[in-house]
């Protein structure tokens, strides 16, 4: 049974872009997706979609078999809550330690004025602790943000959506700002994740080298529309 599915989804942004169009595909539970296209292909407004950070026009997306488009409220909350999302530039809180960051992860689990004034228990502490030794940076703990690197940075971000529990990860664009050392440090940290604690990975890629490298599958948007899809093995360089 899929972990999400996409039936008939469009999107038509509020000035008349079109995001998507006609999107129909099904993700299983634990593959390691990569999306690919050119940039305004719609690869970042798709994994948007999967979170409700933006909303379709028409059409239906279910996770676990569930229609999203009706949660309101406490649903809603708990819905992102168990889809940790990564962007291009982090978003830390660069004067903050990589603690701080870490535990603002609970942040949808506490009032965010808690998370504000770090009230953060001993187990949220011992919790952030593991979440930094899933994406081998215990040793970094006390250090501040903007003095890691992009690679580093970007691992910090995976250890705070760790602090949901997640079920899924919608990745856009992660390693865009990275260079080819660093970009392994965090592709081979979400393999890991997908592979170890079998989460749904999604990233967007620009790069189809290193989306080979990784998928279980790869999907192709072009202008919206999904306009290639295959497993892996029969990925070739004639693609
Ligand atoms: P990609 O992630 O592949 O670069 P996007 O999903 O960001 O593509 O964008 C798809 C199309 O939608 C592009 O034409 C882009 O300019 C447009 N777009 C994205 N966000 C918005 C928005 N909030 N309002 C209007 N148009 C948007
Ligand atoms: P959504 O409809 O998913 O909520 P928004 O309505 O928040 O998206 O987008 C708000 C406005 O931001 C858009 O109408 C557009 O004018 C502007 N905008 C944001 N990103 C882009 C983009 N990539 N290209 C064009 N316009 C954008």
């Amino acid at each position: 049974k899929p972990i999400i599915a996409f039936h008939h989804v469009n999107k038509i942004y509020a000035n008349g872009t079109v995001g998507l169009k006609d999107i129909n595909f099904e993700i299983p539970r634990g593959q390691f997706l990569v999306v690919v296209g050119l940039s305004g292909a719609g690869k970042s407004t798709l994994l948007r979609t999967i979170n409700r950070m933006h909303e379709i026009s028409s059409g239906e997306i279910r996770i676990d078999n569930e229609p999203i488009s009706d949660y309101k409220g406490r649903a809603l909350r708990q819905l992102r809550c168990h889809i940790g999302m990564i962007f291009q530039n982090f978003n830390l809180v660069n004067r903050a330690s990589v603690e701080r960051n870490v535990l603002s992860g609970l942040v949808g689990y506490y009032p965010t004025w808690k998370c504000v004034l770090g009230l953060f228990s001993a187990a949220d502490k011992q919790r952030a602790i593991q979440a930094l030794k899933r994406v081998s940076l215990t040793p970094k703990i006390f250090t501040r943000a903007d003095e890691l690197s992009g690679g580093q940075q970007q691992r910090v971000a995976i250890a705070r959506t760790l602090m949901q529990d997640p079920k899924i990860i919608l990745a856009d664009e992660p390693v865009a700002s990275l260079d080819p050392r660093t970009t392994k440090d965090v592709m081979d940290t979400l393999q890991r994740l997908n592979r170890e604690d079998d989460i749904t990975v999604i990233v967007n890629l620009h790069s189809v080298a290193l989306a080979r490298q990784y998928a279980d599958r790869i999907i192709g948007l072009r202008a919206g529309e999904l306009v290639y899809d295959q497993p892996i093995a029969n990925v070739t360089t004639a693609d």
